[in-house]
């Protein structure tokens, strides 16, 4: 089987600044893999590319077998609609209301006529538990409860994969909970993930594979028990330490 996505000695640099050094990285079907490391060391960056926020100077990146060409707007388009983000804010429509913020690309997008995307909002919102949301205004959220509907919201473009960046490090400690465990049960339902996450636990507990990124390099890379359980690099381990 094809990997979703497929990353090949990318490198980026922002200025003379390289940021990314070349970095190889596939990406199976139903796979969980989270990216751990510190400040600076690029997990943005990366994931910024993979949905063409960023474009790159060398390497190559697909998704779905198909190759990502910034100089292709045809071709971006259809990235961008294989690749669902979230990011650390939550980043709703603040003058729209949840539903109409999940309606939104699937109606101007995917030309769904409003009434199957408003059942694809309800169905979405009751997935995430938020089902009698459907008519609330986002300030009217909790931010725990806006991270649930941006989740929505990416979903209803029936992304390959999706992208979490931090999703939870805005939130109050006592709403964490709530969006890890969507994330958990996207996870179990077999969706693609690719999570940059500062929840070591939650990384451990939910991912396949996991990344150590140090410097814009892939700088350790496997299963959680081997990652937490036995770092190699002296890297690794000063930065888990660091941790705690
Ligand atoms: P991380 O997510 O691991 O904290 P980032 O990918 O955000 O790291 O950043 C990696 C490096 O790239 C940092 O040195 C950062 O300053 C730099 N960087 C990120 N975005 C930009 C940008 N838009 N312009 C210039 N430098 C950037
Ligand atoms: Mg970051």
């Amino acid at each position: 089987m094809r990997p979703v996505v497929e990353i090949t000695a990318l490198r980026k640099s922002f200025g003379t600044n390289e940021v990314l050094k070349g970095i190889d990285l596939k990406v199976e079907s139903g796979e969980v893999i989270a990216i751990i490391g510190k400040s600076g060391s690029g997990k943005s960056t990366l994931l910024r590319c993979i949905n063409g926020l960023e474009t790159f100077q060398d390497g190559a990146l697909t998704v779905d077998g198909k190759p990502l060409l910034h100089d292709s707007p045809g071709a971006m388009r259809e990235l961008r609609q294989r690749v669902g983000m979230i990011f650390q804010s939550f980043n709703l429509f603040p003058h729209l209301s949840v539903g109409r913020n999940i309606m939104l690309a699937p109606t101007l997008v995917k030309k769904k006529n409003a009434e199957e995307a408003v059942q694809l909002a309800k169905k979405l919102l009751d997935r995430v538990g938020l089902a009698e949301k459907f008519d609330a205004m986002p300030e009217q959220l909790s931010g725990g409860q806006q991270q649930r509907v941006a989740i929505a919201r990416a979903l209803a473009m029936e992304p390959a994969v999706l992208l979490c960046d931090e999703i939870t490090s805005a939130l109050d400690p006592e709403l964490v909970g709530e969006v890890l465990r969507v994330v958990e049960s996207l996870a179990e339902e077999g969706m693609t993930l690719l999570m940059v996450t500062h929840e070591m636990s939650f990384a451990r507990k939910v991912s396949d594979r996991v990344i150590f990124m140090h410097q814009g390099r892939v700088h350790e890379m496997g299963t959680p028990q081997a990652l937490f359980g036995a770092p190699e690099t002296p890297e690794l381990k000063q930065f888990l330490s660091s941790l705690h």
